[in-house]
């Protein structure tokens, strides 16, 4: 199976253009991810970069990785974390959590990275919050090829983030006439996600900045880079949950939603973001009619 997405663009708090390859209009999830943002290469140097006030999450774990830049993390459990290239930020909300994400006031001129969701299964959505920062992932190399392990585990190397269900995320690096073989897990479904350079995917062009499915029983991938590339694989084990996702939460019913954004509103249960100098986003309004639960598919 082949499905080509491209990125939607959507402005993500005052500055940075993303393009949004998760939830697209043919899916709403691979493995358990369901959202997935490319942002860059932008040239931040004259400007503040990201600058995303503290927002509410639940229901979901949020994976911060770049290419290329630090982003600054703060949440309401008081965790004050600059966010390398390379490096996993891993922030689990569980039942409740708030973070705000800032270019630091001084940073490199590049920015390039992706922003990510894994939606927790019910046995795990009202978990404590958790955030965690791993600077030193496992990577698995063939000729040409670098896959860094953020998420889960890809062929027996373990990414150190605390997964809830099986799947993988890892980062893809390819030389300049890279050829190779990534063995895969074949009870997932996968996908590609196209973030620099020239890329081929089981012989199927991906540019940058979009995204190819690739569907479940694959037992490896062909991958090859003319001129080098990265790439993001994203998969898992078929997430087949109904969900309903609204602006930052990932819930069950109507109803989870409309109490976590009267909470937010409120002031309740989310917790308060120290260290952030702006006032936090407030919720979008809610759409006319009741949110229905959707799955994998649309
Ligand atoms: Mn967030």
């Amino acid at each position: 199976m082949h499905e080509v997405f491209a990125g939607r663009e959507v402005l993500l708090g005052e500055s940075t253009k993303v393009r949004r390859l998760l939830p697209n209009l043919g899916r709403r999830l691979v493995g358990a991810w369901c959202f997935a943002d490319h942002y860059g290469p932008d040239d931040i140097a004259a400007g503040p970069g990201m600058q995303v006030p503290p927002h509410p999450h639940m229901g979901l774990q949020t994976v911060s990785w770049l290419l290329a830049g630090e982003v600054h993390h703060r949440d309401s459990l008081g965790s004050d974390q600059v966010i390398r290239a390379g490096e996993l930020g891993l922030m689990t909300a569980g039942e409740a959590i708030a973070h705000a994400e800032q270019s630091p006031a001084s940073h490199p001129a590049l920015l390039h990275g992706v922003q990510l969701w894994v939606a927790l299964p019910d046995a795990a959505r009202q978990v404590a919050p958790a955030w965690a920062h791993h600077a030193e992932l496992p990577a698995l190399t063939d000729t040409g090829l670098t896959a860094t392990v953020i998420m889960g585990s890809l062929a027996g190397a373990v990414s150190p983030g605390q997964t809830h269900s099986p799947l993988v995320g890892a980062d893809l690096a390819l030389d300049a006439g890279a050829q190779a073989l990534l063995p895969l897990e074949p009870d997932f479904e996968h996908a590609v996600l196209a973030m620099s350079g020239s890329l081929e995917v089981d012989g199927v062009e991906v540019a940058p900045g979009s995204m190819l499915y690739l569907g479940c029983g694959r037992r490896d991938l062909r991958v090859r880079s003319t001129d080098g590339a990265r790439a993001l694989l994203l998969g898992g084990e078929p997430f087949d949950e109904q969900i309903v996702m609204w602006w930052n939460f990932v819930a069950r019913t109507n109803d989870e939603i409309v109490a976590a954004r009267a909470d937010w509103a409120d002031g309740n249960r989310f917790g308060v973001v120290r260290g952030y100098s702006g006032d936090p986003l407030p919720a979008p309004p809610l759409p006319a009619g009741r949110l229905k639960p959707g799955g994998r598919t649309r």
